[in-house]
């Protein structure tokens, strides 16, 4: 038998709060998902969600008479939000999916707990924790841990066709828990469903893969997906570029400590094209900032070796620094990777460490005139006044940023249409 009583989380006031409110009078909760799972695996767990025999109604019920605040989350699922000391938990009714059509499911209440862990996707995924912390497997969980196997209940198949989604869920839990090759029938279904990803919600693909992007190491992941063709379905930017800068990314990462960024991950295996990065941010509808991050990777030009720190510094005021040091990143992972067969990459490798350090602590100056100082050398408004103030910032760029206020307000005249 296996107890997680005493794990932190399940020690937790709030959480024993909950169960007691959930338990007895008839009603059974239990911990289910991922905080079971990462305890088991000695991973810090994140959000705790909940399974219950209690309908909506009574989990509100129960909430509500001792204050609890309750959030409907996702009620005609059977969810609500129970919020303690700060912090939500998911409470979800016991459930069977009577209709799916891959994308939508409809639900009936009322299921036994098999029933419940039947319909859920991945075997270390349907494991639960009752009142006493012990670990109920009703699937095959337990055994599928002790391996690192990511595999569907049931027929991979079948529950594949009921939500589109568990394509990727399966390569995105293989990147996080998975060893050694993919299950081969999971891995034959996901091939063979591929062609149907196109009909999910933007959103939920790009949740699902910026997860899988932000693993420890996505590398073999990855590979599997652009095995199975899986890959070039939801990112067919990445086709002819291929996913060879990953693990050369990743011991870059781990080496020198960089926290792992799933839109650095997803530059290293798309074109550095603005068109093309911008049609992707729409296509999978990435965030504004998202897409804003892309595009200024996509844009900033990658270093000569041979730049001088002053030319450098004019690049990280033109390009902005959060592009450049993307593309320093993936330029000194690519060059490392190389170091041991090529004393040339060394070298390379050396100098754009430099570079990356500078533009790390670079700070953007300010240009030390405005509009309003033009309009007050005479000249009327108009576009005039910002053509002659680029000028200006031109200039002063160009003497990296030494030209002071008094130079360039003497030269408003010298621009000044005569
Ligand atoms: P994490 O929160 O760490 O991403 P999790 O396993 O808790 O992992 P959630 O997305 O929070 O994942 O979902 C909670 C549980 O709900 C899962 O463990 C799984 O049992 C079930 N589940 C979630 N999405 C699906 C799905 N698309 N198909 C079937 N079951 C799912
Ligand atoms: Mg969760």
């Amino acid at each position: 038998m296996t107890n997680l009583s005493d794990q932190p989380w399940f020690q937790e006031p709030g959480l024993k709060r909950l169960m007691t409110l959930l338990n007895g009078g008839g009603a059974e909760t239990r911990v289910v998902g991922g905080a079971v799972r990462n305890s088991l695996l000695g991973m810090p767990v994140g959000d705790i969600d909940l399974a219950t025999t209690l309908l909506p109604a009574e989990v509100t019920g129960r909430a509500a008479a001792k204050q609890i605040k309750v959030v409907p989350t996702g009620i005609e699922h059977g969810t609500v939000t129970l919020v303690v000391d700060g912090k939500g938990y998911e409470v979800t009714t016991l459930r069977r999916d009577v209709a799916t059509d891959g994308r939508h499911a409809e639900v009936a209440f009322g299921a036994s707990w098999q029933e419940d862990a039947d319909r859920r996707d991945l075997t270390i995924n349907a494991l639960y924790v009752g009142l006493d912390g012990e670990v109920i497997d009703l699937v095959g969980g337990l055994s599928d841990m002790e391996t690192q196997t990511v595999r569907f209940i049931g027929d991979a198949e079948q529950r594949i066709a009921e939500d589109y989604l568990r394509v990727l869920r399966f390569f995105r839990f293989f990147a996080y828990y998975g060893r050694g090759r993919p299950d081969a029938a999971g891995l034959k279904a996901c091939a063979r469903a591929r062609v149907q990803l196109k009909t999910l919600s933007a959103e939920r693909v790009w949740s699902e893969m910026k997860k899988l992007l932000g693993a420890p190491d996505p590398g073999r992941a990855l590979l599997w997906m652009r095995q199975s063709g899986v890959l070039t379905e939801v990112l067919p930017e990445t086709e002819k570029w291929g996913i060879d800068a990953i693990p050369g990314l990743i011991a870059a990462e781990q080496a020198l400590g960089w926290t792992p960024d799933p839109l650095l991950r997803l530059s290293a295996i798309t074109p550095k094209d603005p068109a093309r990065l911008v049609a992707l941010a729409e296509r999978l509808k990435l965030s504004n900032a998202e897409a804003i991050a892309l595009d200024r990777f996509a844009r900033a030009p990658k270093p000569q070796e041979t730049v001088t720190d002053v030319a450098f510094d004019r690049d990280l005021y033109r390009y902005g620094r959060e592009g450049l040091i993307a593309v320093l990143k993936l330029e000194l992972a690519s060059a490392r990777s190389q170091a041991e067969a090529d004393s040339k990459a060394m070298t390379r490798s050396g100098r754009l460490s430099a570079l990356l350090r500078r533009a790390e602590a670079f700070e953007r100056p300010v240009l030390p005139i405005k509009g309003s100082d033009v309009l007050a050398a005479g000249i009327p408004s108009g576009p005039k006044v910002g053509e002659i103030l680029g000028k200006l910032e031109e200039g002063w760029v160009a003497s990296n940023f030494t030209l002071d206020r008094e130079r360039l307000l003497a030269r408003i005249s010298e621009l000044a249409p005569k």
